[in-house]
């Protein structure tokens, strides 16, 4: 196999992927949280996501991929205060919370199939896996790492002397939130809940059972519950945005660990945001850009994905319609390269390839193994499509290849009109001058250069070293 080379947020340095099973490789993802749609930048995360999946099996790897939708406990702030996500988005519109969380999730599914996202090998639901959250959190409680408040179960961080050690965080120099109170019975300020109470005085629509107390989990243990569950104490890969590494992902670390005593997770990849010119893209103001959105205004979803694959995942992007204008132009002017391509292939890749299309396959690699160098990749592309020592068929058959990775649909590029009926013989006969012509054999070259004009057909060199193909009777 291939050497793939990922940035590993635990120890903030490149390093190779040692799978734990040779030739598999675990991978979970922080899923939506279900009480609205997802704006664009969301889905940068989900697109991240699909390319890691998309290079480890392009490597050859047998994927295993997990994602969680998160249909409970998720509090508008990520430190278990303020209201619950689900109920304030039920309240919104007059329907219940499992009414909104089905529509949500079919939402996110429809999104992400339209950017050509992979869909995981299992999609598992926190409300399907109360009974795991409540088995781990026992275990925590019977190490020791737990206390009870008025509001719930808390995790105690102080029993954990390697917590923020991922996020790096300066745990004397946390600032408390400004906007939201904090529980005066919490601890520490880094403790947060595994289980909260249900209110005395009302009934949740979301609410289970628990030796504690009736209530539902916090929002971090079930993707510790659900991630062992499914890819064992120890696995592979989990990934998500950055904006997880501080709480989210330090949390899930301190449950799992101290839960199980094993390490977690050996690779942790964070995917950057994409902003506005206001800054971070947030659906608390309102109105925000969602996929329909830019569909709606005549953009398609491989339009935005080629967008995306211009930048690597570890950096900003700042998003304008300008910018969104730019990648669209650079994709169409891709898409017509490759049409004009099929058609000289006669949509026929090659079988094989030559030394120059190797090479070229080769730097493409290399480009999408050194930390899911796509943007590199996609030069690479375009390098192949106006590179002249390979034939058509090799760049046809480089394509398809080299889409597996990108995800743009370029299968479904239809060959250009123009040349698509040229039969086969004439396409093998232009193949055939155009190589005795790179050899400076031009005797051959107009001998076969006659021959396709008796069977009706001309050929017209250009200025560009392209060839146009005319058809002269029929
Ligand atoms: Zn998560």
């Amino acid at each position: 196999m291939e050497k793939l080379i990922l940035f590993n947020t635990l120890t903030r340095v490149k390093e190779e992927f040692q799978p734990i099973e040779q030739g598999k490789a675990g991978m979970y993802c922080c899923g939506p949280t279900v009480y609205n749609f997802a704006h664009i930048g969301n889905l940068r995360a989900y697109f991240f996501e699909d390319v890691l999946k998309r290079v480890l099996l392009y490597n050859g790897y047998k994927v295993k991929h997990v994602v969680n939708i998160t249909d409970v406990g998720h509090l508008v702030s990520d430190e278990d205060e303020g209201e619950d996500k689900m109920e304030k988005g039920a309240s919104r519109e007059g329907k219940t919370v499992w009414e909104i969380a089905e529509f949500y999730t079919e939402a996110f599914k429809s999104d992400i199939a339209l950017l050509n996202i992979l869909p995981p090998t299992i999609w598992c639901k926190a409300t399907d896996f109360i009974k795991e959250q409540v088995e781990m959190i026992k275990c925590l409680d019977e190490k020791g790492y737990t206390y009870i408040t008025s509001d719930g179960v808390y995790y105690d961080t102080a029993k954990f002397p390697e917590y923020g050690k991922m996020a790096l965080l300066d745990i004397e120099g946390l600032e408390e939130g400004k906007r939201i109170q904090f529980s005066d019975e919490k601890k520490s300020k880094t403790d947060f809940a595994l289980w909260k109470f249900s209110p005395k005085d009302r009934k949740r629509q979301m609410e289970w059972d628990s030796p504690w107390g009736t209530g539902f989990p916090g929002w971090h243990i079930e993707c510790s519950a659900m991630s062992i569950k499914f890819l064992g104490n120890n696995f592979d890969i989990h990934c998500g945005g950055v904006d997880h590494i501080p709480i989210h992902h330090t949390n899930e670390i301190a449950q799992s660990e101290a839960c199980t005593g094993k390490k977690f997770v050996n690779y942790w990849l964070h995917g950057e945001f994409l902003i506005e010119e206001k800054g971070k893209m947030s659906k608390s103001e309102g109105e925000f850009l969602r996929l329909k959105t830019l569909i709606d205004k005549g953009y398609s979803p491989m339009d935005y994905r080629y967008f995306l694959l211009m930048t690597h995942y570890r950096k900003k992007i700042k998003f304008s319609f300008d910018n969104l204008d730019a990648a669209r132009n650079g994709f169409n002017n891709m898409k017509s390269r490759i049409s004009e391509i099929k058609a000289v292939a006669n949509n026929n890749p090659a079988e094989s390839l030559s030394g120059n299309a190797n090479a070229i396959k080769e730097r493409f690699n290399a480009c999408v193994n050194d930390d899911l160098n796509v943007s590199e990749g996609l030069a690479v592309l375009w390098e192949a499509l106006k590179e002249e020592g390979i034939t058509d068929a090799e760049k046809f058959a480089l394509i398809n290849d080299f889409d597996k990775v990108l995800g743009l649909e370029l299968n479904k590029v239809e060959a250009s009109s123009g040349k698509a009926d040229i039969p086969a013989e004439i396409i093998a006969l232009i193949e055939k001058r155009k190589e005795a012509k790179k050899n400076k054999d031009f005797m051959l070259s107009d001998k076969i250069r006659s021959k396709i004009k008796e069977l009706g057909y001309e050929v017209l060199d250009k200025k560009s070293g392209d060839t146009e193909i005319l058809r002269i009777k029929n």
